[in-house]
């Protein structure tokens, strides 16, 4: 449509014309469970015909020099201008976008440093477990692949790798200058889900998972990042993960962020055959209360359920056929957690077995 102006001629884009030209980029990509805002960028770009190295000058500047690591850097701060035109382009939700980035986890002074080649036995900014990338429709990588405490796949029980098999190169997927999948190697196109896989051990397994549920409680109540008890260098828990490769006896000088997968995977290994003193000091009683109820149950998945065994338990015992089945959940738990970090129980009712035996209910008052 054309509008004629006082002074000549303007032209104008009509409302149905605007309708037909959408400003949403040809082909939209859905982020995936859990995926990785870096994953998703590498998928809307090869999706959309452009190389992932080229797709810094579609998002603007703010992206960053669109070379390196430059997705996994935007995964860390993701500006505004970037934001603002993947909001526009792609339809996906903000919520969403920022669930995918880790600009606000909590997880952060867990994460592994970026960096794409290492020394033998030094980190790499990402793993992958093959498994999970050959049985994705649209491989892709996963969040809690970032962090140092992963060090095997919860679905296929295999170790989680963080180079190419055939040449040693750490995920540079950003720098690929052709329309090819992530799973490809950039430096020599190994298809990084024919790598064979890693055994670890049950118990290794079983050590990781209860890490990941302390650390999850704790991310909840604030004390992961010590904004709860004001400690700008990391908590106390943070700092102990990190030494994790001193405490193991195997790499004194080095942080568990510093160290390549299979580095971990010897540490947790070796870790997980004498008591987790380490994880249980601290003069909290409430918080190495529940660190014990977790290492015991191993984990809190086990622990709901024996909860939950417990609770059914009692149902039976009164014999009640009208009364309602009693039902625990994380959330819950949680919350009673919170209440007792508020309004902490009576010194002398902190480790009670009764106490302890009751689970996460409020202290009495007085
Ligand atoms: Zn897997
Ligand atoms: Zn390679």
């Amino acid at each position: 449509m054309t509008v004629t102006g006082g002074r000549g001629l303007e032209i104008g884009i009509g409302a149905h014309y605007r309708d037909v030209v959408s400003q949403r980029w040809p082909v939209i990509v859905a982020p995936q469970s859990e995926e990785l805002l870096s994953s998703w960028l590498h998928r809307l770009a090869i999706a959309n015909g452009v190389a992932p190295r080229d797709f810094a000058r579609v998002l603007g500047p703010g992206s960053g020099p669109g070379s390196g690591l430059w997705t996994a850097s935007l995964d860390l701060r993701l500006p505004a201008p970037v934001a603002a035109c993947l909001l526009t382009h792609t339809g996906v939700s903000r919520q969403k976008l920022v669930a995918m980035s880790l600009k606000r986890s909590a997880w952060r002074p867990l994460l592994l440093p970026l960096r794409s080649r290492g020394r033998r036995g030094r980190s790499t900014w990402l793993q992958y477990c093959p498994c999970c990338l050959a049985e994705d429709a649209q491989p892709y990588f996963r969040r809690r692949w970032r962090l140092a405490t992963w060090i095997s796949c919860p679905d296929h029980g295999c170790g989680l790798r963080d180079r190419c098999r055939s040449c040693g190169s750490g995920i540079a997927a950003s720098d690929q200058p052709d329309l090819a999948p992530q799973h490809l190697c950039v430096r020599c196109g190994f298809d990084l889900r024919r790598a064979p896989k890693v055994a670890v051990s049950t118990s290794a397994r079983r050590l990781e998972r209860c890490i990941d549920d302390i650390c999850r409680l704790e991310a909840v109540t604030g004390r992961l990042t010590g904004t709860l008890t004001g400690n700008l260098g990391g908590s106390p828990l943070v700092q102990s993960l990190q030494r994790l490769p001193a405490i193991a006896g195997l790499a004194p000088t080095s942080p568990l962020s510093g160290l390549s997968t299979s580095a971990r995977r010897r540490c947790f290994e070796q870790l997980a055959r004498t008591p987790c003193t380490w994880l249980t000091a601290g003069d909290d009683g409430v918080v190495v209360h529940w660190r014990r109820l977790i290492l015991a149950a191993g984990g809190t998945g086990a622990l709901m359920g024996q909860l939950v065994k417990a609770l059914e338990r009692g149902r039976h015992l009164q014999a009640s056929p009208s009364r309602s089945v009693p039902k625990a959940d994380l959330p819950a738990l949680l919350a009673a957690y919170l209440d007792l970090k508020v309004q902490p129980p009576r010194p002398d009712l902190r480790l009670h077995p009764l106490a302890a035996r009751a689970g996460p209910s409020r202290a009495p008052d007085g």
